[in-house]
């Protein structure tokens, strides 16, 4: 059997990491994303500075199920000036100022004709909303509602330089080979521009996951997609049918960089593989959490479990996408997620997987009655490591009350409501006596 595969916890390295995250975070930030284009491409370089991701480039125009690859979009200036020719809009300042997608635009307008291509949010006058255009030839510009409030009669130069031409989807995708062809995909988006908690933070959390796993010896294969929300998913799918089938479960990294407490979307299914994995970590954290159950709008999840596909993707978030206010405005900002929350999100996945890794069926040796423990020293063995006295015997006789061949230590953990370390420990020092045996580790199903 191999060795537990348990990650290192020391204080300095947790302060490190942190730190590394919010760096990745800060150098991502101001990049100008798309579902296509330079920003997308400029992402995935950075990224691949620290884990070996292929980028793969999809044609505008090829097909993916019912949808096209669109044109790509690409965008080098844009602004709105005043006849003093001072700037009131400003590309530059926040990519946000310009709705995603906008078609090129060259011309002077009144206030009255500019009005209704400007977008603010009045509940919030302070933030720029984020909105985008991406299958409709349209454009606007965005901006703080105070700021619209302030806009006088005047004759104003509207540029927008941006091209829609033939060009290509790019994502990039990453796969960490186990012992074992099943696979847990680990996907996220990278086309929202200057935004952190959606989702950037997503994106750093699975390059540094995807660093840390690549150390270890693993039993079974990861794959992570970065890819463009929604076309990207339903792109790769379409492109992707073959390897579909090694995928057994998956999680969905988004708005993991937020001070809310975490919050876990479950698969279609409910009660698959990840849904058990992620829950027990949830509880054994001894934090807040909450629970929804699964919901066909979302993130790719969405793509990923549509009936064609059935995939069991669950997502791992912290405060929801549309749950919290800043949500889609310049609020989501570097100053709106945290070093702390970003790390903590972090250790939950590596718990998540650390438990995928780990879950084993044993088969009870001595299934009739139980076997005599005291003489043959089995609670000393356990002794101190995990809870009381009374929880390692509890714990050693879940497992033997449970391994009849059906119940993996994940799920006798979920029953018992044990921490998973204490039965995987049981589990091992019952099948050192000899009292349980291994049974064959076929793979994820
Ligand atoms: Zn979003």
């Amino acid at each position: 059997m191999k060795e537990n595969i348990a990650f290192k916890l020391e204080i300095d390295y947790i302060e490190r990491l942190s730190a590394d995250m919010y760096k990745l975070m800060e150098e991502l930030f101001p990049l100008c994303r798309s579902i296509t284009g330079k920003g997308v491409r400029d992402t995935l370089e950075i990224i691949g500075k620290h884990i070996p991701i292929q980028v793969e480039e999809v044609p505008s125009g090829t097909q993916a199920f019912d949808w096209t690859v669109p044109k790509e979009w690409n965008i080098k200036d844009a602004y709105i000036r005043d006849s003093k020719g001072e700037k009131i809009v400003d590309f530059n300042s926040s990519n946000l100022h310009v709705v995603n997608y906008s078609i090129p635009v060259d011309r002077k307008m009144t206030l009255e004709e500019l009005k209704p291509y400007i977008h603010t949010l009045p509940e919030h006058p302070d933030w720029i909303p984020y909105v985008t255009s991406y299958y409709k030839d349209s454009w606007g510009f965005c901006m703080t509602h105070n700021q619209y409030m302030n806009l006088q009669e005047d004759e104003y130069e509207v540029l927008i330089d941006s091209s829609l031409e033939n060009g290509s989807l790019t994502y990039g995708e990453l796969c960490l080979k186990g012992e074992k062809e099943d696979e847990i995909l680990l996907t996220c988006y990278i086309c929202h521009p200057s935004m952190c908690n959606d989702n950037l933070s997503g994106t750093v959390l699975l390059t540094f996951l995807a660093k840390e796993l690549m150390r270890l010896d693993l039993i079974y294969s990861y794959r992570f997609l970065f890819i463009p929300e929604t076309i990207g998913a339903i792109t790769w799918l379409s492109n992707n049918e073959k390897k579909v089938s090694n995928i057994k479960s998956g999680l969905v990294a988004t708005c993991v960089g937020d001070s809310g407490a975490l919050t876990y979307k479950r698969s279609r299914k409910g009660d698959s593989l990840i849904d058990k994995a992620v829950e027990r970590v949830l509880k054994e954290s001894g934090a807040e959490y909450k629970i929804m159950d699964f919901f066909p709008y979302g993130s790719d999840e969405r793509q990923f479990s549509s009936p064609g596909f059935a995939l069991d993707i669950g997502s791992l978030m912290r405060t929801p996408y549309g749950c919290y206010n800043e949500y889609h405005t310049s609020a989501d900002n570097l100053g709106f997620i945290s070093p702390n929350h970003l790390y903590d999100s972090l250790l939950k996945y590596r718990q998540v997987i650390e438990i995928i890794e780990n879950n084993r069926t044993f088969l009870n040796m001595n299934p009739k009655c139980e076997p005599q423990l005291g003489r043959q020293g089995i609670y000393e063995q356990l002794g101190g490591q995990y809870g009381t006295e009374k929880d390692i015997k509890h714990a050693i006789l879940w497992v033997l009350n449970l391994s009849d061949g059906s119940n993996s230590l994940l799920d006798i953990a979920t029953r018992s409501g044990m921490g998973f370390r204490s039965i995987r420990s049981a589990s091992d020092v019952l099948a050192a006596a000899g009292l349980v045996t291994e049974m064959k580790l076929e793979g994820l199903d």
